[in-house]
């Protein structure tokens, strides 16, 4: 299996949004802008974000078993 490696390209935070909840979340994401991750597989690199891993493990395991897939969202 191929390692995969990520890099933030960039981060959704929606101030608007957030502030229209009772319990907003103060830290919505982990992950700082061109950070990079080496991922083995299905492993989920430690200080990836658990909702943007959520939306691109797929795409990961795809590429790790030589899949094509270049750009993805998270
Ligand atoms: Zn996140």
């Amino acid at each position: 299996m191929k390692k995969v490696k990520i890099t933030v390209k960039k981060i959704a935070r929606y101030d608007d949004l957030i502030e229209q909840y009772e319990n907003p979340i103060e830290h919505a994401c982990s992950m700082e802008l061109d950070q990079t991750f080496i991922c083995n597989g299905w492993e989920r690199p430690d200080g990836f974000c658990l909702s943007a891993w959520d939306t691109v493990s797929s795409f990961v395991m795809a590429l790790a078993h030589g899949g094509e897939t270049s750009t993805m969202a998270g």
